[in-house]
């Protein structure tokens, strides 16, 4: 009798090495009820890494795809392959969802998990015309970028902040974001009211990990919750636009998932919340991948069990990049919060609870929410596709005017690292960074890859591969 094996083979991918970043062969496998990837390096050995601690929504993952959105001009070309070609190479599978525009290397704060390494002894500010170029090569890439998110170091020390706004406001961009530690909204009142003046088509990415000061201090190195709380009542008094950005760690903030939504959905400025898992990455003693690692459905599990409010047809997959993006929506209503991602599934018929409001299980609905989930992640596709919903719900109880103010979303956003990297995922990646020499990079590999020296790390690879050939 042959013998089987202990798990269920899957599928067979490329990964890198964690070590030495060169490409290594990867399996997908299941064991145990989990997904993992088990992968071999040449030269440093086997590793094995979690990828999924939910098979059912692995598997989901793989059938929310949609066909491939590309960009209106390809950067580089095919040479030594994916992840060497970045980008955007025609080898990439989706434009640009949401493109970053770093603008300096300094910062107010000092994070000890700062993935640009910014700090207040870095003071490099780009130039206007560095950014103007920078600006320009978006535009030229996506035509009507979806969204532009002008982030750092901290940008608001940038000295002409406002002039690089003005500069993004005068281009065809449909939405811009400001990712900000929130000193300065905090600090600064009359600042605040001035980016206010910049709506519709402007939102706030507010850092917001936790309520706790142990936490912030390993988070952040240093006990911020003032800092928050003043920038909160800061943009809620304009009701300026806002998603709370959570950093998640394993076994350290990942109990406050519930407490956060719950706060973003009575605060009036909060469009919603979006959560960004990090990884050890081997600077814990004893860590372990191949269980250590924070994944989508982990989080996805905690937002289910800990909001109150998601159960687990509202978090879907994000068909531009499924394996790394997963949503829902609601609708805040004043007091009440409905959420809507559940009428996707044409099984599950509503039942109001106490705070959701009982609807039809209308198939003319559902397929407005798959139009609305299939739009991807960006705010003013969502708001318009929302609108257009709407005129479907046959609800008495929804007030005549809803607007972009009454969406709700959350967001569980996972980047691709040296562990987890799969080139067929990373080619889906829908999140991008401007290079300053104009390149339009994923953010997973331009992190890995591309970031200031670690261009030097590219070049060896793909030295080792012009060898390999000759
Ligand atoms: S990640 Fe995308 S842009 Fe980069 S090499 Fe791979 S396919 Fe090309």
């Amino acid at each position: 009798m042959p013998k089987n094996r202990p798990y269920l083979y899957h599928e067979l991918t490329n990964s890198i090495c964690s070590t030495c970043y060169r490409k290594a062969e990867a399996k997908i496998i299941e064991e145990n009820g989990r997904i993992y990837m088990v992968k071999r390096c040449l030269v440093h050995g086997p590793e094995k890494v979690l990828i999924s601690t939910d098979v059912e929504y692995y598997h989901r993952t793989r059938e929310f795809v949609k066909p491939s959105e590309m960009p209106q001009i390809w950067n580089t070309p095919i040479k030594y392959g994916c992840p060497y070609d970045c980008g955007l190479c025609p080898d990439h599978e989706q434009h640009s969802c949401l493109t970053l525009l770093e603008i300096t290397d300094h910062c107010n704060m000092k994070c000890p998990i700062c993935f640009a390494e910014s700090s207040p002894h870095r003071t490099s500010y780009r130039s206007l015309e560095q950014i103007a170029f920078m600006l320009d090569r978006i535009v030229e890439n996506e035509g009507e970028p979806d969204i532009v998110q002008i982030s750092g170091g901290e940008p608001t020390t940038h000295p002409d902040f406002f002039e690089i706004l003005e500069m993004c406001k005068s281009r065809p961009i449909k939405h811009i974001m400001l990712n900000t530690n929130g000193v300065r909204i905090a600090q600064d009142r009359e600042f605040t009211r001035r980016l206010a003046s910049y709506m519709p088509g402007f939102e706030i990415y507010l850092q917001f990990d936790s309520f706790e000061a142990s936490v912030l201090k390993e988070l952040r190195g240093a006990d911020v919750r003032r800092i928050r709380e003043d920038a909160i009542r800061h943009l809620n008094e304009f009701n300026l636009s806002t998603t709370l950005v959570v950093t998640l760690k394993k076994g350290l903030n990942d109990h406050e998932i519930g407490k956060i939504i719950q706060y973003g959905l009575k605060q009036r400025a909060v469009r919603g919340v979006t959560i960004q898992p990090i990884q050890a990455a081997g600077r814990l003693e004893g860590y372990d991948p191949s269980t250590d690692r924070l994944t989508v459905s982990e989080v996805r599990q905690m937002i289910i069990d800990q909001s109150g409010v998601f159960n687990e047809n509202d978090i879907l997959p994000v068909p531009c990049h499924p394996d790394c993006l997963a949503m829902g929506y609601a609708l805040k209503l004043g007091k009440q919060v409905l959420p809507l991602t559940r009428m996707i599934e044409p099984e599950v018929l509503l039942e109001g609870d106490s705070n959701t409001i009982v609807f039809e299980n209308d198939p003319v609905i559902r397929g407005k929410l798959f139009e609305l989930l299939s739009t991807g992640h960006s705010p003013i596709s969502s708001a318009l596709s929302l609108k257009s919903l709407l005129c479907c719900l046959p609800l008495a109880a929804v007030p005549k005017q809803i607007n972009y103010d009454n969406v709700f979303r959350v967001i569980i956003m996972q980047f691709l690292d040296a562990y987890n990297f799969d080139v067929r995922s990373v080619k889906k990646s829908c999140v991008h960074i401007v290079h300053p020499d104009g390149r339009i990079i994923p953010f997973d590999t331009y992190n890995l890859f591309y970031r200031d020296d670690k261009e030097q790390l590219l070049e060896e690879r793909k030295r080792e591969i012009v060898t390999a050939w000759e």
